[in-house]
């Protein structure tokens, strides 16, 4: 592979974000990667942030299905209560408690399938 600026230069790596063989001069070293000089820096910078970014919310996936619907199923359990107190059944902040409990079963079981494909994947 030669260089796509200086087809008589060998080229050294390609650029993360365009592919294209690079030598020496044409690159910049990303620490994570190499990129065109002057021209896909910032690109490569982006991928590199998208790549972390997923990561982290794969492993971080396990605690928030547990957080998401516990925080859903308090908030439920609040509304139901004083809902009930103030005005039995039929009150709309019953109502919505029991909404949030619904909800929090749905994003609970949801999530934790959802989870077990990303990891299954991985
Ligand atoms: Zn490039
Ligand atoms: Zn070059």
């Amino acid at each position: 592979m030669h260089c796509f600026n200086h087809p008589n230069t060998p080229a050294i790596g390609s650029c993360k974000a365009c592919c294209k063989g690079l030598c020496a001069e044409c690159t910049t070293d990303m620490d994570h990667g190499l990129a065109c000089k002057d021209k896909h820096e910032a690109m490569v910078e982006t991928y590199q942030f998208i790549i972390d970014k997923n990561s982290e919310i794969y492993s971080a996936a396990p605690k928030n299905i547990v957080i998401a619907p516990a925080f859903y199923l308090f908030m439920g359990g609040a509304f139901a209560f004083y809902g009930y107190r103030s005005g039995g059944f039929t009150d709309l902040p019953f109502m919505l408690g029991i909404g949030f409990i619904v909800f929090a079963a749905v994003t609970y079981i949801s999530s934790k399938a959802l989870f077990k494909e990303a990891s299954g994947k991985a």
